[in-house]
Order: C-alpha cells, then sequence, then structure tokens
C-alpha cells in the first residue's frame, strides 16, 4: 500500500508544481473565472525563514489555493524587499559586498519557501535592490517632484559626532550610539520629504471606507494621522507689545479664559527674540542648548516623564482677556506638532497643571462638570468639557457652545480662526545609507537642485564604495558617482548621495507583480486595472501604521498621477498574530527560536502548515508546541491509512437506495463541505474548518472499523475519503495530491475545482429555531434535530442583529423549547 515518505512525497509534488508551471497566471482576462489576488508582505532576505514568515505565508497560500479552487483566477506573488542596514551591517563586519550577501540570501530563502510547498507564480517574482525595480523608484521620485510633492528642508537627525554618522531611533540605545557607545546629540540636516501632509485630510476620511480591515488598524491609523479640529489663535507680545504675535493652535478654545502661560518648545524660532536683553537670557540659553544635546529617542520618552522649563522673561497678552500671561520654554512642548507653542490651562489640562504645581505658577479652572452634583475633582485638572467659569461674560455655557462663541468672537476681530490640524508629518525618505536606491537629483552651484532627466534612470547604485559605518552618506566617497555634468547648464555639479528610505520601496511594489517585467513603466495602467484593489492582503499588525499609511497615500498619488482607477488599495487585510514559544515571543536570547527548516526536515511541510493554521484563528497569537505539531502529524498518518484500502481506481458508483448509516455518513460528508467552505470564505477560520474535516475523519474511520464488505459501503466511504483529501489540499497540498493521485481519481489537485455539497442530503434534517429577546423576535438559527440550548446560543450570538441586542445588558433567563425556541430575558 505504501509508506506515507513525507519528504519523497513533497519533493515530488514541488517537482511537478514547478515542471507543469501549475501556478502561473496571465493577464488575459477570464470570463469563467472573476480574477482575485491574493498578496503576503514580502520579507526582507535576511537569510533565513522564521516561524512568523511560515504562519504569513501559509495563510495566504490557504486563501490563494481555496480561491483557485472555488473557481477564481488567483494571482499569488512573490518578492523581496531587499534594500536595507543588515545588508550594510553585514559588508561592514564581514567584508561581503550587499548585493552579494543579498542575493545570496533571497536565494536561500527562496528554497525554503519552495520547500513549504507555497503556489507563488515565480515569473513575477521581484526584488527592490535590482535596477529593473528601483528605477521606477526613482522614477516616482521625479514625478512627485514635478508635483511639489518631494522637497527638501532640514530636520533633526540623531547624531554620533564620534562615528561621524546619523544614527536610526533603533541604533540609540539608552542615549548612547550602538557602535561607539559615546552620547548621541542632535543635529540638523537638510534631508528630502514626501509631502504626505497633503493627503491627510483623504487619509483620515477614507478610513470609514476600509471596511474589510480590523477596528483595530484602522484606529492606530487614525490616531497617527491625528485629525484634530481648533482653533488658531494669535498671542500678541505685550511687554513691550510690537513684534510678531505668538501663533498658538488650541482644540480647547473653550478654555481660553483659564490660560495663564504659555509655553513654547526649546527650538522655537520666537524663543531667542524673546529673551533676548532679559535678565532670564543667560539661563533661557543654557536650557535650549542642553535641550538640543538630548537625542530623538529620548526626546520622545521624555513626554509625560520629566517636564522642565524655564521663564523668558516676557509676557504675551491673552486677546480674550487682555490680560498679559507669562512665556515659558518647556521640553514637553515640540516643535514637530501644532506651531511649536502652546497655551496652558492648568485647571483643565492634566499635563499643564503638573507644569504649574511645579513652577508654581497660576491655576484657575474654567469648565466644570456639566452636571452641577459632580464635584471637580480635587488638586487636579477637571479634563472634560463641561460648562463654564471664571469665564466673563462667558459663564454657564458649555464647551460646545462656547468653542463657537469664542471663535466667532476672535474671528470678528481678526486673532483667530477655525482650524484642522493633523499630527501626521511629512515622510523624511532621505538616508545617509549605501544599500538604497540613489535619490535622482544633481546640486549644481549655478541651477540649484536640478532632477536627473528621465531618459537618464536608473541612476545605479556604485559598486565601488567602500563602507566602513563612519562619516555621511557612503556614496559621497564614490568621485565616479559624485562628480556629473548638470544636466541643465552642462557645468561640474554632484550628484545627491542620500539614498531613499526602503519604506519608498515597498509603497508601490504590489502594482510592479501586475506587470513585473514591463521596462517603460512602473507597469501598464491596464494590467494593474485587472487585479486591483488586493482582494486579500495579508501581514504583521506592526505594519499597520508606516507601511499601510505609505501604500495608501502611494495609491492616491498614482491615482492624481493618472496611472490607476482607484482610491485605496487594499480591499481586506488580515493581520496575523505572532508565533510564540512557550508563552513569549522567538528570540535567540530567550534560546527559543524553532527553525522553520528543522521542523520541516523532521515532520514535513505539510504538517508545519496544518499546524500553523490549526492551533488558533489567524488575528491571535499561537503557541509553537511541538506535542501540537506531533498531533498534526499523527492525524495525517491517519488520514493516509484510512486513505490506503482504496488506493486503486474505483468505478463503483453510488448506489440508489442506503441504509441508515450510509446515509449518515453521506450527510456528514456533505455537511463538511458545506462548514469548510464557510469557514474559509466568511470568516478564514482555518482552524475550526480543518476541525470539521478532522470529526469527518472520525466518522469516517467508524464506518470503516464495522466493514466495508458491500459495494454501497465502500462507495459512502471512498465518498467521504475523497472529500477529506480535497478538503485539506489547501493546508497540506503534498499530502492531498499523493492520496488524490493513488485513489486513481485521476488530474491533479493543485488547480482542480472545490467540490460543491448537496445541499438537499446536507440541509434536510435541519430545522430553524427561532430566537427572541424578552419576547420579541430577533433572529433565527439553523441547527441539527436536538440541538443542545448552548449550541443555539452560541450560533446565536453569531448573528450580529441578536448581538447587538444583548450588548451591554445582563441575561437574567432564558427559555428553551428544543427545536422550535430560544427566548433570553435580559435587563438594562
Ligand atoms: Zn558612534
Ligand atoms: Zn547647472
Amino acid at each position: 500500500m505504501g509508506e506515507f515518505d513525507f519528504s519523497a512525497i513533497e519533493s515530488k509534488w514541488q517537482k511537478i508544481w514547478e515542471r507543469d508551471r501549475s501556478f502561473a497566471i496571465d493577464n488575459h482576462p477570464d470570463p469563467q473565472r472573476p480574477n482575485f489576488y491574493c498578496l503576503e508582505m514580502l520579507p526582507y532576505p535576511s537569510g533565513r525563514l522564521h516561524m512568523g514568515h511560515v504562519r504569513n505565508y501559509t495563510i495566504g497560500d490557504a486563501v490563494a489555493r481555496f480561491k483557485a479552487a472555488r473557481g477564481f483566477k488567483v494571482l499569488h506573488p512573490m518578492g523581496w524587499v531587499s534594500f536595507g542596514l543588515p545588508a550594510e551591517n553585514a559588508a561592514i563586519k564581514k567584508g561581503i559586498h550587499p548585493r552579494i550577501w543579498t542575493e545570496e540570501n533571497i536565494a536561500q530563502m527562496k528554497e525554503q519557501l519552495k520547500s513549504l510547498g507555497y503556489s507563488y507564480d515565480w515569473d513575477r517574482e521581484i526584488a527592490a535592490h535590482r535596477p529593473d525595480y528601483y528605477r521606477w523608484n526613482q522614477w516616482f521620485f521625479l514625478k512627485m517632484h514635478e508635483r511639489g510633492l518631494a522637497y527638501r528642508a532640514h530636520r533633526w537627525v540623531n547624531w554620533c559626532s564620534h562615528c561621524s554618522t546619523v544614527l536610526a531611533n533603533e541604533q540609540v540605545e539608552g542615549g548612547v550610539c550602538w557602535r561607539c557607545g559615546n552620547p548621541v546629540t542632535r543635529k540638523s540636516l537638510e534631508q528630502w520629504f514626501l509631502r504626505i501632509t497633503e493627503y491627510a485630510q483623504e487619509l483620515d476620511g477614507y478610513l470609514p471606507r476600509l471596511t474589510g480591515w480590523s477596528e483595530r488598524v484602522r484606529q492606530m491609523q487614525k490616531n497617527w494621522i491625528g485629525r484634530s479640529e481648533g482653533a488658531l489663535v494669535k498671542f500678541p507680545i505685550s511687554d513691550p507689545p510690537g513684534g510678531e504675535p505668538l501663533e498658538i493652535f488650541t482644540t480647547r478654545l473653550d478654555t481660553i479664559y483659564g490660560a495663564t502661560f504659555c509655553v513654547l518648545a526649546p527650538e522655537h524660532p520666537a524663543v531667542e527674540r524673546l529673551c533676548a536683553g532679559t535678565p532670564q537670557e543667560a539661563g533661557v540659553r543654557s536650557f535650549v542648548e542642553r535641550m538640543r544635546h538630548r537625542d530623538l529617542v529620548h526626546q520622545d520618552a521624555q513626554i509625560g516623564e520629566h517636564k522642565e522649563g524655564v521663564f523668558t522673561g516676557r509676557h504675551a497678552e491673552n486677546p480674550y482677556t487682555g490680560k498679559p500671561i507669562p512665556i515659558w520654554v518647556g521640553n514637553f512642548v515640540l516643535m514637530e506638532y501644532g506651531t511649536g507653542a502652546i497655551m496652558a490651562v492648568p485647571g483643565n489640562d492634566e499635563r499643564d497643571h503638573d507644569f504649574a504645581t511645579q513652577y508654581r505658577l497660576p491655576i484657575i479652572p474654567v469648565v466644570r462638570p456639566a452636571d452641577p452634583s459632580t464635584p471637580a475633582p480635587a488638586g487636579k485638572a477637571y479634563t472634560e468639557p463641561g460648562v463654564l467659569i471664571h469665564s466673563g461674560p462667558h459663564d454657564g455655557l458649555t464647551s460646545g457652545e462656547a468653542f463657537e462663541k469664542l471663535l466667532a468672537l476672535g474671528e470678528e476681530r481678526g486673532f483667530a480662526r477655525r482650524m484642522v490640524q493633523f499630527r501626521i508629518r511629512d515622510w523624511g525618505v532621505s538616508r545617509q545609507r549605501y544599500w538604497g536606491t540613489p535619490i535622482p537629483m544633481i546640486h549644481c552651484p549655478h541651477c540649484g537642485v536640478v532632477p536627473v532627466p528621465e531618459r537618464d534612470l536608473p541612476v545605479l547604485l556604485p559598486e565601488d564604495v567602500v563602507l566602513s559605518g563612519e562619516g555621511g552618506s557612503p556614496l559621497a566617497s564614490s568621485a565616479a558617482f559624485v562628480e556629473v555634468a548638470c544636466p541643465r547648464c552642462g557645468r561640474a555639479a554632484r550628484r545627491e548621495t542620500d539614498t531613499m528610505d526602503t519604506f519608498f520601496d515597498s509603497s508601490w511594489y504590489f502594482y510592479r507583480y501586475t506587470d513585473p517585467r514591463n521596462d517603460a513603466a512602473p507597469f501598464a495602467s491596464a494590467a494593474a486595472q485587472q487585479w486591483f484593489p488586493i482582494d486579500q492582503y495579508i501581514g504583521g499588525i506592526t505594519h499597520a501604521i508606516l507601511h499601510l499609511i505609505y501604500c495608501r497615500f502611494f495609491t492616491k498619488v498614482m491615482r492624481d498621477l493618472g496611472l490607476v482607477a482607484l482610491d485605496e488599495p487594499i480591499l481586506r487585510l488580515l493581520n496575523q498574530g505572532m508565533v510564540l514559544k512557550d508563552g513569549s515571543a522567538m528570540s535567540k536570547s530567550r534560546g527559543n527560536v524553532v527553525e522553520p527548516d528543522a521542523m520541516v526536515a523532521r515532520y514535513g511541510a505539510d504538517t508545519c502548515r496544518l499546524f500553523s493554521l490549526f492551533a488558533a484563528p489567524p488575528e491571535r497569537d499561537m503557541d509553537w508546541n511541538e506535542q501540537g505539531v506531533e498531533g498534526c502529524h499523527r492525524f495525517l498518518e491517519r488520514v493516509w491509512r484510512l486513505s490506503a484500502p482504496l488506493f486503486a481506481p474505483s468505478s463503483e458508483p453510488m448506489p440508489e437506495a442506503l441504509s441508515e448509516a450510509e446515509t449518515a455518513l453521506r450527510r456528514k460528508t456533505h455537511r463538511t463541505i458545506l462548514r469548510v467552505t464557510e469557514d474559509l470564505d466568511r470568516r478564514m477560520h482555518f482552524n475550526t474548518a480543518i476541525a470539521a474535516i478532522m470529526e469527518l475523519v472520525n466518522e469516517l474511520s467508524a464506518f470503516q472499523n464495522e466493514g466495508l464488505e458491500t459495494a454501497s459501503r465502500r462507495a459512502c466511504f471512498r465518498e467521504g475519503v475523497e472529500i477529506v483529501v480535497r478538503r485539506l489540499c489547501p493546508f497540506a497540498p503534498h499530502f492531498s495530491e499523493e492520496v488524490w493521485e493513488r485513489l486513481g481519481a485521476g488530474g491533479t489537485l493543485a488547480r482542480a475545482p472545490w467540490p460543491a455539497p448537496d445541499l438537499k442530503l446536507a440541509e434536510e434534517p435541519l430545522l430553524e429555531v427561532v430566537v427572541q429577546i424578552n419576547g420579541k423576535l430577533r433572529g433565527k438559527v439553523i441547527v441539527e434535530k436536538g440541538a443542545p440550548e448552548q449550541e443555539v446560543l452560541e450560533l446565536a450570538r453569531n448573528d450580529p442583529k441578536v448581538e447587538s441586542h444583548l450588548q451591554g445588558r445582563t441575561l437574567i433567563k432564558s427559555i428553551f423549547v428544543p427545536d422550535r425556541l430560544l427566548n433570553l430575558v435580559v435587563r438594562g
């Protein structure tokens, strides 16, 4: 009957798929098969796959294989986001050229991916570090520059003066440089930015349309974009009057009578001018100087921690009260947010309250709780909206009314206006690194910044750069790269030596898969039109903000360039949970890393795939538990033994008349088809789908024990086994193919259609149970005859309508009439 030799089976089928190009897909529309774009986030080629990858790609592959079997034409590509710091570090440490290191890693990881049997169309593979890809990064950069979306500005960076290099936030460890251990300071550098703020309103406004995304990710994006409505108020300088007034953004104009001081960021351009000539000048200067030396990481960490400040010696006039208030400089105000200046209302803001208490500044509460019987909190700020007090003619107004009235007043007198502000900043894309896309710009002493003409793309990354990890941009050391004739005037000029943030590469890569070999454009619009939006995107929650905001931004820019005709690139997004070992994340330092190669060698790819889908629903974290892996392996062995007696073609037809036991088995078989389809189609709950298949296997096993002597028993049994094998195919494809072949059923399962259930058989003995809440009809559930109350209740709760009536209410009792009715009595 043949042993279950998984490693022979797996390599056999991997070769067949490759030989037959089973997963290659073209762009021609097929009226019989609608398109489906299934995509997993592409890896950085570190050289080895980890279990997190395995889980991510196994989920994607199960979706891709399932959708293909359901009759879709599935695009399922893979590639490499292959520029980045680790390659550069490897070059510094080991003396290997980043390109060689990267290509070797790609080759290794590709083998690993193939050993797991993923159904990728490798003809569409892309890699960001290859010129045929990154030239389109440069092209996009030029297009953005043309539209004013790419520009230069100064920004603070972490700087190690010992290594004379810029450090990423991750390279600052406890305020010191990761390489040399010297304190990190800040430096202002001129860099390239993308004007993502131009699209802030739309990026925020479209979030409610992303109904295929989790609420959690949408909320994270909303917070990151940080839209707030408020007012911009001008505070004139009062001692002596004159000069530019301070501009301050506030969302709480209703509290302006309680503004007892204002605070500027240390980098605020007015600080110097304000403190000049005051007795406080020296103190302010030394404070600002000290703040300049903290690193950026530390600065972010300081928010909410130790607040520090110094009085400038000057006052501004509150335009609403006419009263002077002192101007301070404080470390908790950031130049990057708002106008870099705040009005402090210590009576109604927690942070301002702490600061005022520390420096003995006046505290005047101006908003009290709307309900007069609620006491205002003692010794701290009341921060909620409420009713105004100590606000002159505005006492008694609600916060909302006061905001509008005060705004109207300020607008009329010209010192306030309505303003919407965003927290999101423009995207700094310059990196002082070698292993990235060269920014296609030229600095000419006569013409200024000149774009490289499109016909001269790509600007190739030079090979002859010595990487030491010291100094500024490594590209500056290549004279052959740097020295160039100005495209405008022809005189000697210098190339830009910064390279692009690698998030640039991943912001549009999924369009390239639709047309990966195009050498006249990043992709043909028609090709993108075929496949977009992405039907299912799968990747870690860690990308909820940067990557998943940047790629939305790119799509909007591409739409405005006329390249694509859509507003959002991703229809449905699944963020899989982490893979843990013994309850914690796998890490070298903990010594709990499980290597995919070792697991594949020991148990086979199918077992690893099956376990990573079975252990938990995809959004949740899962624990890599070896007993569970063994359990999945035994399950496959069991299915093998179950099918082995049938390892010969059969032409026995399904007889008309069946015994009760035979009908029951067939019913179970067809219900399993229904349930698995439902679990995959609607919820992507692979774990419950696999559990349903396991249940069917139990029944088949029991049926087999009763004997398979008659033709009708054999026919019913064979039908069940065939369904098990076909249903397992998206999860354990090599195994399923092999058993399918041995069953003599003919053809391969790789792209075979998904069997349809006999609905009549599957549904016949099902009943409808009515669900009432407090006697009112709220839903119906379909169950098997004799289903217990608990099961009915669980199914009822899956119905959003029923659940909405239960939310926030207490269940007092339930009345259950089996096979007929469930009435829930609730309160609240
Ligand atoms: Zn250093
Ligand atoms: Zn020039």
